[in-house]
C-alpha cells in the first residue's frame, strides 16, 4: 500500500532519511519508534508531501506518488498528481490543528464538501456517523475551545476519516495530552485498527500501545531503520545494540 524506495531527505548537510526502504502492506498497522531527531516525523511529512524528496520514490496504492510517467520516463510529479495521490492519505498531528472558528461538525464537513464535492447533507450524515464513532455525538455543535484536548484529538481523527483515506498517519497524537486523556484517544485508534482495510502508520512514544496495537514496529536511528519486527520480538528480544539502548532508556 505504501512503499519508500531508496528515499533520501536532507536539510543542508544534515541527512535526515538515508536511503530508506520501507514497505507497508494494505491493512497493516505499523508503529515507528526511535530517539528524537531520528527522522520519524519526516517519514510522515514526506507521505503528506509536506516536504520535498531529495532521492528515491514513494509509492502509494501502486502509484509513484512523488513521480509520474512522461514519455516513458519517470519525472518529478506535478502538483495535481501529488494532490490526487495524497488524497488517499489522512493525517492526525500532535497538535489537533482544528479550525477554531468551526464546530466539531463543521470541521468534519469542510473538506468533504470543498474537496470531494460531497453534498452538505451527505457530508453531515457521514460526519455525524464518524463523530458518533469517536464518542462525540453529543458534542458536534461545540467549538474546539469548548472541548478537552482528548475530545479535540478525537474530532481531528473523525475529520481525517471523513475524507475516506486508505492510509492513516498518526504523529505522536497523544504527546500533547494530559495523561488521563491519553486512553480515550488510544481507544479510538484501537477501534480503527480493527478495520482490516485501513493501513495505519503511527509515530509514537507510547511503547505499551505500540506493543499492543502494531503488527510491526520499526526502530529508527539516524534516518534508517536499525531494526524492525513484530512487537513481541522487537520489545522482548531486540537484536540491535541501538534498539537495546533506546528501550532501556524509555521502558
Ligand atoms: P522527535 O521524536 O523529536 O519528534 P523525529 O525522529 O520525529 O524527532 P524529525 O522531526 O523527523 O525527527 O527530524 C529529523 C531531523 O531533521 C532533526 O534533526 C530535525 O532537527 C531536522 N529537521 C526537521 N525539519 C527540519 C527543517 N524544516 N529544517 C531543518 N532541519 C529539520
Amino acid at each position: 500500500m505504501v512503499r519508500f524506495e531508496n528515499v533520501c531527505k536532507r536539510y543542508g548537510n544534515l541527512v535526515v532519511l538515508d536511503d530508506l526502504n520501507l514497505e507497508i502492506a494494505r491493512g497493516e498497522k505499523v508503529a515507528i519508534i526511535g530517539p528524537s531527531g531520528s527522522g520519524k516525523t519526516t517519514v510522515l511529512r514526506m507521505l503528506m508531501t509536506l516536504e520535498r524528496i531529495d532521492g528515491g520514490v514513494i509509492w502509494v496504492d501502486g502509484e509513484p506518488m512523488t513521480h509520474m510517467m512522461r514519455s516513458g520516463q519517470m519525472v518529478p510529479a506535478a502538483q495535481k498528481h501529488l494532490r490526487r495521490v495524497r488524497s488517499k492519505i489522512g493525517m492526525v498531528f500532535q497538535h489537533f490543528n482544528l479550525f477554531p472558528h468551526m464546530t466539531a461538525l463543521q470541521n468534519c464537513i469542510e473538506a468533504p464538501i470543498t474537496v470531494l464535492k460531497m453534498s452538505r447533507k451527505e457530508a453531515e450524515a457521514r460526519a455525524t456517523e464518524l463523530l458518533d464513532m469517536v464518542g462525540l455525538a453529543d458534542k458536534k455543535g461545540h467549538y474546539p475551545a469548548q472541548l478537552s484536548g482528548g475530545q479535540q484529538q478525537r474530532v481531528a481523527i473523525a475529520r481525517a476519516l471523513a475524507m475516506r483515506p486508505k492510509v492513516m498517519l498518526f504523529d505522536e497524537v497523544t504527546s500533547a495530552l494530559d495523561p488521563e486523556l491519553v486512553g480515550e484517544v488510544l481507544h479510538v485508534i484501537r477501534q480503527l485498527g480493527a478495520e482490516h482495510d485501513l493501513t495505519m502508520l503511527m509515530v509514537t512514544h507510547q511503547m505499551g500501545f505500540a506493543k499492543e496495537f502494531a503488527d510491526r514496529v520499526c526502530f529508527f536511528y539516524q534516518g534508517k531503520i536499525a531494526e524492525q519486527g513484530v512487537p513481541q520480538e522487537l520489545f522482548g528480544a531486540p537484536k540491535n545494540e541501538r534498539t537495546k539502548q533506546f528501550l532501556r532508556a524509555v521502558l
